[in-house]
C-alpha cells in the first residue's frame, strides 16, 4: 500500500531496531521447522511473508528481499525495478518520471538509509533480481541458503 509504504521509510531506523531484534530467532525457528516440514512450509509461509511485506512496503515476492539495505523502501516498486537508483530521469520534487504521483522510490530509498544505523549498505551495488525466485519467500531462502 503506498501509505504504509511511505509511512515504513519515515520509520525506518524503528523498523531496522525491530528487524535486527526479531531476524535472529526467526531465522533460528524457520531452521527448526523447516528440518521437520521442509517444502510443507513453502506455501504458508510465503503467504505469511507476502501479506506482512505487502501492506507495509508494497512487497512483490522478488524472493531478493534488499528492504534492509534500501532504506525500508522495496526497489521492485521501481517501473523500471533498477537496483541500484535512482535511475536519471527522477523529477527535480523526488517524484518519478515514468510514475509523476509517485515518490521515486529511490529518492525514498536514500531518505529512508540515511535514517538508519546501517543505512551505508545503500552504497553497496546490488545484482541484478533472479527472476526464477520471484513469488517465493525470501525468508525461506534465507533460513535454508544464510
Ligand atoms: S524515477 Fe525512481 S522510481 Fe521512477 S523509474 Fe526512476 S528510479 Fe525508478
Amino acid at each position: 500500500m503506498y501509505r504504509a509504504r511511505l509511512w515504513s521509510v519515515r520509520h525506518s531506523r524503528g523498523l531496522e531496531i525491530i528487524y535486527n531484534a526479531v531476524n535472529p530467532a526467526l531465522l533460528s525457528i524457520l531452521r527448526g521447522i523447516n528440518k521437520i516440514f521442509g517444502r510443507h512450509l513453502d506455501r504458508p509461509v510465503t503467504a505469511l511473508e507476502a501479506m506482512t511485506k505487502g501492506f507495509l512496503f508494497d512487497c512483490q515476492m522478488c524472493g531478493d528481499c534488499i528492504l534492509s539495505k534500501t532504506g525500508m523502501s522495496c526497489p521492485m516498486n521501481c517501473p523500471k525495478t533498477i537496483r541500484n537508483g535512482p535511475c536519471g530521469g527522477v523529477r527535480e520534487n523526488g517524484m518519478c518520471e515514468v510514475k509523476p504521483d509517485m515518490r521515486c522510490v529511490w529518492v525514498e530509498a536514500w531518505n529512508g538509509a540515511a535514517r538508519m544505523k546501517d543505512g551505508g549498505a545503500i552504497k553497496d551495488i546490488q545484482f541484478a533480481v533472479d527472476y526464477r525466485d520471484s513469488g517465493s519467500s525470501a525468508w525461506l531462502r534465507l533460513a535454508r541458503n544464510g
